[in-house]
């Protein structure tokens, strides 16, 4: 996570109000039967395998770019989602940043069980996202920024190859590398965000050129940012598309949620923002308050801020915004 600037007048929630207009579901019509992606029971469990995968990341020290450490959690993802019938592929890239030359690579997963490689010209309805890397500064781990929510994405995978597949089958896990800025601060366009604009214009030219693996732009997104800490203050962006910020009090309200999930007044630099802007898939950005904490990008972000009650609210929450986006 990402730097606290605001994003002025936002021409950019401007076009994708527009965008929503053109949407197929007139806001007359009434209301498909909800579908069911999991109870608190469901959300409890996905949670505590969550915190386990959180550990193991851990455990492979710092994921700052090109480092040892961000490798191994790579591998770890990519083996884990594996055998849970998801193949992934790493996109690879050079990016120009304010230390030269960096190397990063995004992994992408889709769901296929038989290891078919036709899952890729198939366009993903939704795209859940979260960022592996972690920043640059000294004893950094990142637990919360964001190596829970690397796992919450795995635990969600293995939940719903088991439970779901039907809507397994119309996702794709998105790991981004270089969210965090190299520098001190996150400059849009120059710093930060690096896996996330290069994935974002990919799926803008493919969707351009009706090529795969984007032959159709995906729905919807969901980003997941600093999701598990103890003391829970998701402030989802007041960018946030307009279906999605509905999806979200809708389930904030019906669990009860409301005293953990709120909204920003202001907008912030995260990943959602290219995908919002450069492949205009609209995307809510689940994301813990940062900026009155002292522990943000200190080493105090370690497993200790980790709580599964915590990672079990988050995506509870996920998985009824996703069941509310999906069955429209
Ligand atoms: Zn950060």
């Amino acid at each position: 996570m990402k730097s606290s600037l605001f994003l002025g007048f936002l021409l950019l929630t401007a076009g994708l109000t527009s965008c929503d207009k053109k949407g197929p579901s007139p806001a007359s019509s009434s209301p498909q039967p909800a579908l069911s992606l999991g109870d608190q029971s469901a959300a409890q469990s996905i949670a505590s395998s969550a915190y386990k995968h959180t550990e193991k990341i851990l455990s492979f020290g710092h994921r700052q770019p090109e480092s040892v450490g961000l490798t191994r959690s790579k591998r770890y993802v990519i083996e884990q989602l594996k055998q849970a019938g998801w193949i992934s592929i790493e996109q690879k890239f050079t990016a120009k940043t304010p230390k030269g030359p960096m190397t990063f690579s995004n992994i992408i997963a889709r769901y296929s069980p038989d290891g078919n490689n036709t899952v890729w010209s198939r366009p993903p309805k939704a795209v859940i996202g979260a960022h592996i890397d972690s920043k640059i500064l000294p004893n950094f781990l990142g637990a919360d920024d964001a190596a829970s929510c690397v796992a919450t994405n795995i635990a969600l995978a293995q939940y719903f190859q088991t439970k779901h597949p039907e809507v397994a089958r119309e996702l794709e896990l998105v790991f981004f590398d270089g969210e965090e800025a190299v520098g001190e601060n996150m400059v849009y366009g120059k710093d930060g965000l690096y896996g996330s604009m290069y994935y974002s214009r990919t799926v803008q030219k493919a969707v351009a050129q009706q090529s795969v693996p984007y032959k159709q732009k995906p729905k919807f997104g969901i980003v997941l940012d600093m999701i598990g800490h103890k003391n829970l203050d998701i402030k989802i962006p007041a960018d946030t598309p307009r279906r999605l910020k509905k999806s979200y009090d809708q389930a904030r309200k019906k669990l009860k949620l409301e005293k953990h999930f709120s909204h920003s007044n202001g907008s912030f630099l995260d990943d959602h923002v290219p995908m919002n802007e450069i492949a205009r898939i609209p995307t809510i950005d689940l994301i813990g308050d940062f900026s009155s904490n002292k522990w943000w990008h200190t080493s105090g972000d370690n497993l200790d801020l980790i709580s599964p009650k915590s990672l079990e609210m988050s995506i509870h929450l996920t998985l009824e915004i996703l069941a509310d986006q999906i069955s429209h």
